[in-house]
Parts: C-alpha cells; sequence; structure tokens
C-alpha cells in the first residue's frame, strides 16, 4: 500500500477536555505520523466553508456552531494507507456504534460532538489539506 496524506482535525469538545495529547498517541501507536499541526480557532464562516458538502444536512448549523464554540487542532497524518488507517483508528461517526479503543469509542460524547474529523478518501484528503495548510508547513 503506497504512503498517503490525510487530513486530521481534533475538534472542539475534546480541545476543551486537554486531550490533544491522549489522541496524537492513539495516532501515533497506529503507526501514522504527524507531518504538519497547528491549533486555531476556526470562525462559524470557516466551518461552514470546510463543512459545506453537509449544507443541505439537517445538522449542519448545529455543526458549524460546534467546530467554531473552542480552538481545533488541524494536522496531516502520513503513513500506509493513512486514510483508512486514519478511519479505522477514529471508529464510527457515532461513539455509541465505533469498536473499542477507537478515538471515538474512548472519548466522544455524542454523533455529533464525537471529537475527531478524518478525510474520507485521498481525493478529499489533498482537498482538505490544501485547505488549511501551504506546502511548506508538511514536514515529512
Ligand atoms: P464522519 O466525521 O465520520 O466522516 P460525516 O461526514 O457523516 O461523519 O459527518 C460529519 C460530521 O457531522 C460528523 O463527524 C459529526 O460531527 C456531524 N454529524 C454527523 N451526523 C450527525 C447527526 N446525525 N447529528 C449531529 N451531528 C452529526
Ligand atoms: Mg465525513
Amino acid at each position: 500500500m503506497a504512503v498517503e496524506r490525510t487530513l486530521s482535525i481534533i475538534k472542539p469538545d475534546a480541545t476543551e477536555r486537554n486531550l490533544t495529547g491522549k489522541i496524537n498517541t492513539l495516532f501515533e501507536d497506529a503507526g501514522l505520523r504527524i507531518v504538519a499541526q497547528k491549533r486555531i480557532h476556526l470562525s462559524p464562516a470557516q466551518a461552514g466553508k470546510f463543512y459545506e458538502v453537509h449544507a443541505e444536512r439537517p445538522f449542519f448549523g448545529e455543526l458549524t456552531e460546534f467546530m467554531a464554540r473552542s480552538p481545533v487542532v488541524v494536522q496531516v497524518l502520513e503513513g500506509e494507507g493513512a486514510v483508512a488507517k486514519n478511519r479505522e483508528v477514529m471508529g464510527a461517526t457515532n461513539p455509541a456504534e465505533a469498536d473499542e479503543g477507537t478515538v471515538r469509542k474512548s472519548f466522544a460524547q455524542s454523533i455529533g460532538e464525537n471529537s475527531v474529523h478524518g478525510s474520507d478518501s485521498a481525493e478529499n484528503a489533498a482537498i482538505e489539506i490544501a485547505f488549511f495548510f501551504s506546502g511548506l508547513e508538511l514536514v515529512g
């Protein structure tokens, strides 16, 4: 499998509870390397732009308000099959359905406040990485 990069976000519910280090440990223990990382505070408009594919979903307003509530940590994870591996480490969107040991099973509070975002395809990963990072900020 090829070495890939994927975009990860540690969401407000997790930064509020000081869980950045614990979540990063799960990524690193799974063989994912954090090749870029920064803490930012999104505006509701920026959160809406990032999640614009969900603009028609009933939870869109709740989602953008939540993502702008507190700082987030945006990061680029690199590794063999990083897109799928990160989704495995994250667990299912709904923490009630997430496997034991996953980030969402361990830390998520609800289907909305579920601690992490991860790109769902290599194509979206490239778009999402470019949304937050310049090439100079990616240090492999
Ligand atoms: P994932 O983050 O697992 O890729 P989706 O892309 O389907 O999940 O949804 C994006 C985000 O929208 C979720 O991570 C979650 O924060 C929020 N979300 C999804 N479904 C719901 C829902 N039914 N109610 C509230 N928020 C939701
Ligand atoms: Mg998604």
